[in-house]
């Protein structure tokens, strides 16, 4: 979370300005919410640049609820979903997808420990797909799209969960995009649901009624409470991120946070990336140290240091460094330090 945001929400924790209660006090129906809800959602239409072609929906359960109701709204009987194997989060979707109907893996790199994003031709596409799936950055593994897929006809359908607003996107070549709020939107409890409304239509009467998006959509969010606070700091987020100058501003600075991190990985050998160069993620850099033990003992000491939660997801190892819109740069330059001097003096 921005830190201006977390000291905004903490003026107001008690009570909104002009309002004499706290956000969570207030009902989700009433005037001050609504427009709470609808300044974030104006808000996210500015950054996306999506016009009302496409529906703004703010649910919850996650990314992970995401994996089952895409498709059970999208995928109807008879048909394939495509899903592109990228990582664990590609897998663990292309998994649940499958407990809902026919599901083709393709273009997967899991042979390669999910280092880089499969070339074009190695995607095979099922002709007339109900949609084709991408996790834009596979968060894990730290790697990141760079130039999305063509799937012809097929609604693109992605899990943007670690990289949404991170930069200037394609939003208008997604059928459907979404992101738990947690890593670069806000705080978890949200998740964010870019649709486009002709897809509303495939939504089976017959769904249970929460997870139906048609329904989500007809009741903009508001069928029953939705996570209020989570609405408001998502919106105080947007505001920040367009005081930084929107997409473009916040990518320049991304760009730049991690080309210091990459760089010092690349400068000595000593430290190696996980990622293949060409599918690099600004946002998750994974790196190992040439043994487990010194990795061990470099965890240790940068955590000491006050550099925590480096330690890699346990399915990998290694090293990551999440560097997610908020994380600051000065946090970069004191790993950066802290990497030169474990070098030097371990080396
Ligand atoms: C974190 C993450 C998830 C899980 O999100 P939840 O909101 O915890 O369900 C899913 N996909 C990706 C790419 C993630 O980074």
């Amino acid at each position: 979370m921005p830190l201006e945001v977390l000291e905004q929400a903490q003026r107001e924790l008690v009570a909104l300005p002009g309002v004499g209660m706290s956000v969570m006090e207030i009902s989700h129906r009433s005037k001050t919410f609504e427009d709470i809800l609808a300044r974030a959602i104006a808000d996210v239409r500015e950054l996306s640049g999506l016009d009302d072609r496409y529906q703004v929906l703010m649910l919850q359960g996650g990314a992970s609820l995401q994996f089952s109701m895409v498709p059970m709204n999208l995928l109807g009987a008879g048909r394939t979903a495509d899903y592109i194997d990228t990582g664990s989060w590609a897998d663990k979707a292309a998994k649940e997808a499958k407990r809902v109907g026919t599901v083709h893996v393709t273009g997967s790199t899991k042979a390669d420990n999910y280092n880089r994003i499969p070339d074009p031709r190695e995607v095979t596409l099922t002709p007339d797909a109900a949609y084709v799936h991408i996790t834009t950055n596979n968060t894990i593994e730290g790697t990141e799209w760079t130039d999305l897929p063509a799937v012809g006809d097929a609604p693109l359908v992605a899990d943007a969960s670690s990289n949404i607003f991170s930069r200037p996107m394609e939003f208008h070549r997604f059928g459907l995009i979404y992101a738990g709020a947690q890593k670069n939107l806000g705080p978890s409890g949200v998740t964010l649901v870019l649709i486009r409304q002709d897809l509303l239509e495939r939504s089976p009467a017959s769904l249970p009624t929460m997870m139906n998006y048609k329904v989500q959509a007809e009741n903009n969010s508001l069928y029953n409470t939705p996570p209020t606070f989570g609405i408001y700091l998502l919106g105080l987020t947007m505001t920040w991120l367009k005081s930084l100058g929107g997409l473009p501003g916040i990518a320049a600075i991304n760009q730049r946070k991690a080309a210091k991190l990459y760089g010092e990985i690349d400068r000595s050998g000593f430290y190696r990336g996980t990622a293949q160069k060409g599918s690099r993620s600004l946002m998750n850099v994974t790196f190992r140290l040439p043994s487990e033990d010194l990795e061990k003992t470099f965890n240790k000491e940068a955590t000491a240091n006050g550099l925590d939660g480096l330690k890699g997801h346990r399915s990998v190892g290694g090293m990551r460094a999440s560097i997610y819109n908020a994380f600051p740069e000065e946090g970069i330059d004191a790993l950066v330090e802290f990497m030169r001097e474990f070098e030097r003096t371990r080396g």
